[in-house]
């Protein structure tokens, strides 16, 4: 916009720069995307003006007869994205969402069974760092050393030890498909409601590539910005019999205000997933995840947790290395690959080091990455981790990062 370049230069230009730096790393965050031109356009919108606390057609301000359309048309395709009877798409994160569907089904005191942090699982799944964990009592179940896979078995002697009044599904850090129905089983036999947090895998659902949640647990959240596409945002789903008491616990339970802006930035987005090339895209995010895990099996000093992946994410194993988690995600910064420092399971070391990386294929399948990209990806990193010192090495894997980025353009889709 006019004068924002001259008049606050200091902001501008770090806003330039972080464009320019998206434009020149090898994105493989888990959780992170490049949205579309739409969704920016109404994220950026006049919108972000507008106080509109309550519901559509229910408000306690004057004035918004067309914020009411705009939030309609996110709850309607939200609904039609997931087949979900209700939708509520005010959470301003994940975190808010899942904070509402706990206030909506518990009582501080209450007990949760979520998966641990080490596992994979989310902070707001239990963790005593977290409100969840200071608010409810919490127990996180962890993976089979084995298999490093979901033990069902184990869940459920855990379950029918603490008894919790809630179990939650769902990952941060999981790469292999989740049986629902196996922890329906569960929560039914101890009584729990089941709470499902989709948030990673949110978008190869909506394409139909992981098996829906929506109809099995009572309650589904989710984020909006990871494989979904869309803006920074939270989204409950739920049978029309909850609607009432979750619309509570948002507003005014846990939020004021809505941002109805970045809520039609949630409507832009569910309309690009509900067209059918957004299940083309869901595909080559797995494909590309899946040519990535095999390459690095083929590879020396790195170990593929649960040796690969079914969905868009994988944990390195990096004890091999003779780096931490930290230590690697700051040399693949050097060489223009973004990642973050990871636990694996059974993890020794701190959250602040940790012994693995995450790794994601949403951000550079939107870019137009290719499996055989993808290959050489997992060969540069290694290249990287097993040169920690070796500038000739280094400056080679930043200049064939650069062919790569240079290869496919940030794309700002329609
Ligand atoms: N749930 C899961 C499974 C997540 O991975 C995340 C984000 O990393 C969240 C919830 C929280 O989302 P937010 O960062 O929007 O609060």
């Amino acid at each position: 916009p006019l004068n924002f370049k001259e008049k606050d230069p200091a902001l501008w230009g770090a806003i330039a720069q972080e464009e320019q730096r998206q434009e020149d790393t090898i994105e493989l965050i888990a959780s992170e995307n490049i949205v579309s031109h739409a969704v920016r356009t109404a994220q950026g919108s006049v919108l972000t003006n507008k106080y509109a606390e309550g519901y559509p057609g229910k408000r306690y301000y004057g004035g918004t007869q067309y914020i009411d359309v705009v939030e309609q048309l996110a709850i309607d395709r939200a609904k039609e994205l997931f087949h979900a009877e209700y939708a509520n798409v005010q959470p301003h994160s994940g975190s808010q969402a899942n904070q509402a569907v706990y206030a909506a089904f518990l009582k501080p005191g209450d007990t949760i069974l979520g998966m641990s942090l080490d596992a994979g699982g989310h902070l707001t799944h239990g963790s005593k760092v977290n409100f969840s964990g200071k608010l409810y009592q919490t127990y996180g179940y962890d993976l089979n050393p084995d298999t490093e896979r979901l033990d069902f078995a184990a869940i459920r002697a855990l379950a029918l030890k603490v008894q919790p009044k809630m179990i939650v599904a769902g990952a941060s850090a999981y790469s292999r498909t989740i049986d629902w129905q196996a922890f329906r089983a569960i929560a039914d036999e101890v009584g729990a409601y089941l709470m499902v947090d989709m948030a990673h895998i949110a978008g190869l659902v909506a394409a139909g590539l992981h098996p829906s949640p929506v109809g099995i647990a009572d309650v589904v959240t989710t984020t909006t910005h990871k494989t979904l596409r869309g803006p920074r945002g939270g989204l409950i789903l739920s049978q029309e019999k909850y609607a009432k008491q979750l619309n509570s616990a948002v507003f005014p339970g846990t939020q004021g205000g809505p941002l109805e802006h970045v809520i039609a930035g949630k409507a832009a987005a569910f309309f690009e997933d509900l067209q059918p090339d957004f299940k083309d895209y869901a595909q080559r995010i797995i494909d590309n995840a899946s040519a990535m895990a095999a390459a690095f099996e083929d590879l020396p000093m790195v170990r593929v947790v649960s040796g690969g992946t079914d969905n868009h994410l994988m944990t390195l194993d990096l004890s091999a290395t003779g780096l931490n988690g930290k230590q690697a995600q700051d040399l693949l910064d050097s060489v223009l690959i973004t990642t973050n420092k990871e636990a694996i399971p059974n993890e020794t070391l701190s959250p602040f080091k940790t012994s693995g990386i995450r790794l994601g294929t949403p951000a550079i399948t939107t870019r137009g990455f290719t499996p055989a990209d993808c290959r050489q990806v997992a060969k540069l990193i290694v290249d990287t981790l097993s040169h920690p010192d070796d500038k000739a090495v280094l400056d080679r894997v930043r200049s064939q990062v650069r062919d790569l980025t240079a290869a496919h353009p940030l794309t700002v889709l329609p």
